[in-house]
């Protein structure tokens, strides 16, 4: 079944045709300088909130605050009563007990069902507080305004939230569509270059998924301007997006988005949390990668070149992390993914650069014998040991 009217990219110009999109679950507005440098905001808000909400609760870590705070309180408090809740940054806020601060801070701030929590931050801001809000008084509505290439193209569309915990990544949570994403690329500006790579990870997952133009501009541009990345936050955004629609709950189609995550989170588990998100992914499209080529699936010179551009781009310093994690411990964390089922380890690899592999039956989930995690771990450590 085809579900319609989940999440749809607007132009942030035509005001008219943002609020008739009142009937999608989730409206992606981009645009360079949509929120840090356009007079205008608060007219698109009205358009995405014909209703007004009774207040505004900007959730965001201590960081981003310092930096972009208080201009976002500026333009949410012209519409309506605007709070502020700041919480740590870093992943390992990621937790229940950070969920439950900010519940109970919404509690004291008497936030009641027809208010709009602001996520503003990068995916964790945006999966911590989007979790605490789709559970709040069973859910209320949110908007976020991502701040790092990661979230800007991945983790804020698409209505997936959570947490982790002991036994893993995002272990708890739920998907609940945010009303709208504000997508602003200038965000990206103040952004550390490590964070800027850590995004980077997504969209070789893009051009490898789903876009050979992708993969083609990253090969080209590498290293990388902001102002290339800039460039490339639009086109990700309609992959998910289009994606997003076609199966928000994840029934197959939207597994295609796991590419490299399946090892990637074992990767990121395995290392505490300490390697980001992005180089995991890409240390997991070596590993599934490989088993794809060793499947037959994936075409050997897509393979090939997939590689060196993650090579390229993961930095030096990645290959020694990988070779002191225990191949073990990440094959442990793999048969925990999320996507597997009775215990089978499921993955979705692709065929070739810019399409996944779909089985004669049109499932995008295949089996992996589990014996094959470590011999695709033990490819990548060798692969990122050899010379560049
Ligand atoms: P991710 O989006 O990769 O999940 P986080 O949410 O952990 O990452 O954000 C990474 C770090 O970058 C955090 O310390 C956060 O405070 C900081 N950060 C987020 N956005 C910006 C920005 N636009 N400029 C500077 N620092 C930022
Ligand atoms: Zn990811």
């Amino acid at each position: 079944m085809v579900q319609q009217n989940i999440v749809r990219v607007v132009n942030p110009n035509d005001l008219e045709v943002i609020r008739k999109s009142k009937n999608y679950l989730s409206r992606i507005v981009i645009r360079d300088g949509l929120v840090l440098h356009s007079k205008n905001t608060d007219e698109l808000i009205h358009a995405l909130f014909p209703t007004l909400p009774t207040s505004f609760t900007v959730i965001t870590d201590s960081t981003v605050n310092k930096t972009y705070g208080l201009k976002i309180l500026g333009i949410f408090s012209k519409i309506a009563k605007t709070n502020l809740i700041v919480v740590s940054p870093g992943e390992k806020s990621k937790t229940f007990r950070s969920c439950l601060k900010i519940i109970r801070e919404l509690s004291r701030l008497n936030v009641d069902r027809d208010a709009v929590v602001v996520l503003l931050g990068g995916g964790v801001v945006g999966d911590l507080g989007g979790f605490a809000a789709s559970i709040y008084k069973r859910g209320i509505r949110q908007v976020h305004v991502p701040t790092t290439l990661l979230a800007q193209i991945d983790s804020s569309i698409g209505g997936k939230n959570g947490v982790n915990t002991a036994d893993g990544k995002n272990q708890v949570g739920t998907v609940r569509q945010p009303d709208a994403v504000l997508v602003d690329p200038k965000f990206l500006e103040t952004l550390p270059s490590s964070q800027i790579l850590n995004g980077i990870g997504e969209t070789i997952k893009y051009g490898v998924i789903a876009s050979s133009a992708i993969f083609k501009s990253l090969e080209e541009n590498c290293p990388f301007r902001v102002q290339d990345l800039s460039r490339l936050v639009e086109p990700c955004c309609r992959i998910k997006a289009r994606v997003v629609s076609k199966d928000e709950f994840d029934l197959n189609f939207r597994s295609i988005l796991n590419y490299g995550h399946t090892i990637g989170h074992a990767v990121e588990a395995s290392s505490h949390y300490k390697l980001g998100h992005g180089l995991a992914v890409m240390i997991g499209m070596l590993c599934e990668g490989w088993i794809a080529r060793e499947l037959g699936i994936f075409e050997s010179s897509d393979f090939t070149r997939q590689n060196a551009l993650i090579k390229k781009i993961l930095p030096k310093s990645t290959a020694p992390r990988l070779s002191a994690m225990a191949s073990k411990s990440i094959r442990r964390y793999a048969l925990g993914d999320k996507k597997n089922t009775e215990g089978k380890l499921m993955m979705s690899l692709p065929q070739k650069i810019g399409k996944m592999h779909s089985t004669a039956t049109g499932s995008y989930r295949i089996e992996i014998p589990l014996q094959m995690v470590e011999p695709s771990v033990a490819y990548a450590k060798t692969a990122l040991n050899t010379e560049k």
